[in-house]
């Protein structure tokens, strides 16, 4: 069967990354997490104290963005990819709070942008994959074959990434994950460089009163729909 591109968007904690991995699996698809990759950046920024006071030194990251390398390689255990920053591991390190309040910013310099989308627009040469994010059905791969953009409210994100912070075992506090939330959306979808945004073609899920395993299947259900009727 003939491969395809399937671009999953949408707001921040609304388990786009969760029914992309899984459909990737079941599919047989390559999956990435494009965000995780704006993640290690920010870790990076953070690790070499390119964020001081008055934010983020744009001239330096901007030099040492060349020096930032970015891999995905797949962890035995859970099945799923893991992301690498420069050979180490930083899968748990881009995902605590630290680095989601540092994020957005850093997503919204064009030359950061432009290096990412570039090297994601690579890892999809091939099709057969499965990419989540802000701008994959936009701007990276704008003639994917199916799009999907996620919406829920943003209280019902914060809701549950706080349950996911908690089962982890780390402290987490509601009021700040929604402000945090909140926040991201507000910045992702008023930068000037790919704003967070429907594309006009993607399928619109809102999410807010489905349970992880029914959005996996109405994902399911649209690629089967699709796939079938191309052949
Ligand atoms: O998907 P996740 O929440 O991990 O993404 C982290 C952040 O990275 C987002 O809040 C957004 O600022 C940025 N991002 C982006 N474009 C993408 C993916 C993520 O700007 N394609």
């Amino acid at each position: 069967m003939k491969k395809i591109t399937i671009a999953i968007d949408g707001f921040s904690s609304c388990g786009k990354s969760t029914m992309a991995k899984d459909l990737a699996r079941e599919i047989g698809y390559i999956y990435i997490d494009s965000g995780a990759m704006y993640r290690a950046v920010t870790l990076y920024s953070l690790q070499q104290g390119i964020f001081g006071d008055n934010g983020i030194d744009e001239e330096r990251l901007r030099r040492e963005m060349g020096q930032i390398r970015i891999a995905f390689q797949l962890n035995a255990d859970t099945g799923r990819p893991d992301t690498y920053l420069n050979g180490v591991n930083v899968e748990q390190q881009i995902r605590t709070m630290e680095v989601s309040s540092h994020v957005s910013p850093v997503a919204a310099l064009p030359f950061v942008r432009e290096a990412l989308v570039k090297l994601q627009q690579e890892m999809g040469r091939q099709k057969g994959i499965v990419m989540d994010g802000r701008d994959i059905g936009t701007t990276v791969f704008p003639d994917a074959e199916l799009k999907v953009f996620v919406t829920a409210s943003p209280e019902i994100r914060a809701q549950r990434r706080y349950e996911e912070l908690k089962a982890k075992g780390e402290q987490a506090d509601l009021q700040e994950i929604l402000e945090n939330v909140k926040q991201r959306d507000y910045i992702d979808q008023h930068r000037e460089v790919s704003p967070l945004r429907k594309a006009d073609d993607a399928l619109l899920l809102d999410n807010s009163h489905l349970t992880i395993q029914e959005q996996k299947e109405w994902l399911f259900e649209q690629f089967n729909r699709l796939t079938q009727t191309a052949e």
